[in-house]
């Protein structure tokens, strides 16, 4: 569902776009540029080596050096600090023949030096503008570092929690990825890609690469053109929508080809069903990764990539070492080179590089605009929006200031493991831990007693593993027993624990799945012993992923789900575990009992033998014999300090015919004693389908703010174009019928009506 707002944005974002493309000069200037340029040199644009042996002072003198004063560089990535940058660039600008610009990416995935939650968590919010926000303080900072270019947003659908990058992502569902999407594009580029204070847009991974077979990173995937275009392109097509400077192509392969190689992707739907116009770059040596993927040598698989539609080349150099003799020989045309050389100078010419190679330079902005203290209090608040309140008996939580409280875990006084994965501007001396979150917030009259309670893993190679990028997890050397007694000594004084456990940063992200989505067994032991004390005990968990907790979601009293929050994050939880910030965060993913229920997603078909409501076992229907087909938490779901009432469904009508609005509306009242926030979300289900479809999907939500006994009518107007879907040919268009209306705080617990809806 688009609000008003929503679409006069597109419209403006997508003008905006097109003016770019239109721009008059741009033409004249490229044309006349590459008349001057020879074969080499066009190569040289489609070329991104990583920053390699850069060291400031050496940058002209570096094997890098020699190749960009060759011409056979187009930009670098992941190089930082504008001293650095500023020398290389000079090399492109003052020593190569035709002197461009490079263009300069980073993996500004969740904030730059100011770090927000991991995009996962990020995606728990539910706030558009925060993570508007969240994007645009990113892009200030980068942009003040010499960065113009992010490999982000990241908008892979992903339905099973032992992928590792689950936690780069938006979760499972497509229309709140596509929310999403679109919000970071806006946050990057802005609206002027002329200003220095934005950096371009990639978005990633062009297709499907979280539909990895089995959860297993750069595994297969494989799966109908239905469900492909319903389920999983419209995030990438949001970004495009949203005008997202480039594209990444990813590592799996779709349809038995590997996405770099594929047409269908790159040229057919990116291009012509979507009208993208700028340029795709590979993944990290995605083009010679088709050697083993089985698709021929360097020169065969370059030429696929070229032919396909792939313009920049990153890492492997495929492109720039075999292009000219698979032209000899006729397997690519120089209009193809060509094409892919002006897309990547109109990048650069679009974000004002030939005006100004300097552009991002300005050290007076690096020194000033990065880290500020207005940035990670920004930070701050959007982390505590982030968590999610699983479980709160008794309302154990919030916690009272005066308590005695026993923090105990691996995870409470690591501040490296805060930020999570993919933060590779941060300065690891910088984030803050758990323990000084809570002395933090108590100051001198602080009863805090910490004890680490048990290793993050028993198995010490696992262990370190899980700490890779200098993300130390402080392995302590003693026994398992005499860890825990110490811990035991902490409980028994404490008047409540805090237990910090789950996941290190490094547990999940890029190559770090995991077949068993569990805490580890070494922190269940301790959190078991813990328990038996007969205090009360709050587990804080870390994640980066939805993980198995029914055992600890029978058995402890209060979790709240932190992920992993950025700089800030112990901050954050003590704002939330003491009641200075009220959780409002909801799940965007299916949290499942066991992993053989993997992959569970709300969003999933009836099938033919449905179980019936409230039955968990029925011989013949669709089912297991030994688990329900119940999640743990659902989707949409997360609780609050305070509670909300959600009255029945209004509607305008329940007979619609053509482009008639339909409006529905809940009053919601906060019944509880604290101000606080509701995501109230919408779903529909279309009855009747020429395909079949799926039991319900999100088609809106608003998240609300309430004071204690406040109540509000929500209203949600639904168009034809919310019940649009891509039908066996793919036909984007809607069908006459019934359709069911949900409204709910949750993907389960919702209030629902039937309409019918004539063409
Ligand atoms: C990842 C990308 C990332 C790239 C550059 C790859 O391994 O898959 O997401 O942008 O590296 O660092």
């Amino acid at each position: 569902m688009k609000s008003k707002y929503m679409l006069v944005a597109a419209i403006l974002i997508t003008q905006f776009a097109t003016a770019q493309n239109n721009d008059a000069k741009m033409k004249p200037f490229i044309d006349a540029l590459m008349k001057k340029m020879t074969l080499v040199e066009k190569l040289g644009q489609l070329n991104l080596p990583g920053s390699g042996d850069i060291v400031t002072g050496q940058a002209s003198s570096s094997d890098i050096g020699k190749k960009i004063k060759e011409g056979k560089v187009g930009g670098l990535f992941n190089i930082k600090s504008v001293a650095k940058i500023k020398a290389v660039q000079k090399v492109a600008v003052e020593e190569s023949r035709l002197k461009i610009p490079m263009i300069f990416g980073m993996d500004v995935i969740h904030g730059y030096q100011t770090t927000f939650p991991i995009p996962l968590a990020l995606s728990c919010t539910w706030n558009m503008q925060a993570i508007e926000q969240s994007a645009r303080i990113a892009a200030v900072e980068a942009s003040a570092d010499g960065i113009n270019w992010t490999f982000s947003p990241m908008v892979d659908i992903a339905r099973d929690p032992r992928w590792g990058r689950i936690a780069e992502g938006n979760g499972e569902d497509v229309y709140l990825g596509s929310q999403i999407a679109k919000a970071m594009v806006k946050g990057y580029q802005g609206n002027d890609l002329t200003k220095n204070n934005i950096i371009m847009a990639c978005v990633k991974h062009y297709a499907m690469y979280g539909a990895a077979e089995a959860g297993r990173d750069y595994n297969t995937t494989d799966m109908s053109h239905q469900r492909m275009y319903n389920e999983y392109l419209p995030p990438y097509k949001a970004a495009v929508d949203a005008g997202a400077g480039s594209v990444m192509a990813s590592f799996n392969e779709v349809d038995g080809i590997p996405a770099t190689a594929s047409k269908f992707l790159m040229t057919d739907v990116l291009r012509k069903q979507w009208g993208f116009v700028g340029f795709v770059v590979t993944d990290y040596t995605g083009i010679n990764e088709m050697i083993d993927h089985g698709m021929g040598d360097l020169q065969t698989v370059s030429a696929l990539a070229l032919n396909a539609g792939i313009h920049m080349d990153m890492v492997g150099e495929g492109l720039l070492t075999t292009i000219e003799k698979s032209l000899k020989e006729k397997k690519v045309t120089l209009q193809q080179i060509d094409n892919a050389c002006r897309l990547v100078l109109e990048a650069k010419y679009k974000l004002g590089l030939f005006d100004d190679p300097y552009k991002y330079c300005d050290e007076n902005r690096a020194k000033t605009e990065i880290f500020t203290a207005a940035n990670r209090k920004i930070a701050r608040e959007i982390a505590t929006e982030s968590f999610v309140l699983l479980k709160n008996q008794n309302n154990l939580l919030p916690l009272k200031k005066s308590s005695t409280i026993a923090l105990i875990g691996p995870l409470a006084n690591t501040k490296e493991n805060m930020p999570g994965t993919w933060a590779v501007a941060t300065d690891y001396s910088t984030p803050i831990s758990l323990l000084a979150g809570l002395k933090n917030k108590l100051g001198a009259n602080a009863n805090i007693i910490y004890a680490k309670g048990s290793n993050l893993d028993e198995d010490s190679v696992f262990e370190e593993r899980a700490g890779m990028f200098g993300k130390e997890t402080y392995r302590d050397k003693r026994s398992t027993e005499i860890i825990l007694a110490e811990a035991l000594e902490a409980a028994n004084k404490a008047d409540v624990i805090v237990a910090a456990l789950g996941e290190s940063a490094e547990m999940s992200g890029e190559s770090s799945s995991r077949s068993d989505i569990s805490i580890p067994k070494s922190q269940q032991d301790l959190l078991k012993a813990l328990l038996k004390t007969g205090k009360p005990v709050v587990l804080v968990l870390f994640a980066g992923r939805p993980m198995t907790i029914k055992w600890e979601n029978e058995n402890v009293p209060a979790i709240l789900n932190v992920w992993f929050a950025g700089t800030e994050a112990g901050d954050a939880i003590a704002d939330v575990l003491f009641g200075d910030a009220i959780p409002s965060g909801k799940l965007t993913t299916t949290w499942p009992q066991n992993i053989g229920q993997v992959p569970l997603f709300y969003n999933h078909k009836n099938t033919g033998r449905p179980l019936e409501d409230g039955k968990w076992f029925q011989k013949f229907r669709s089912n297991y014999l030994d688990v329900s087909n119940d999640p743990v938490y659902p989707f949409g779901y997360g609780l609050s300090y305070t509670n909300f009432n959600y009255s029945d469904i209004k509607l305008s009508t329940t007979a619609l015919k053509g482009n008639q609005t339909l409006t529905a509306s809940v009053t919601l009242t906060n019944a509880g004693k604290y101000d606080g926030s509701e995501v109230v979300q919408l779903y529909i289900r279309d009855v009747v389908g020429s395909v079949t479809r799926p039991v319900k999907e999100l088609k809106g939500f608003q998240k609300i703010m309430l004071k204690a006994g406040e109540t509000k009518t929500i209203t949600f107007n639904i168009t034809p174009n919310d019940l649009k879907f891509y039908n066996y040919d793919l036909k984007y268009d809607w069908e006459a019928g019934d359709f069911e209306i949900m409204i709910g705080g949750n993907s389960r617990d919702v209030k629902k009506r039937k309409v019918n809806w004539s063409k």
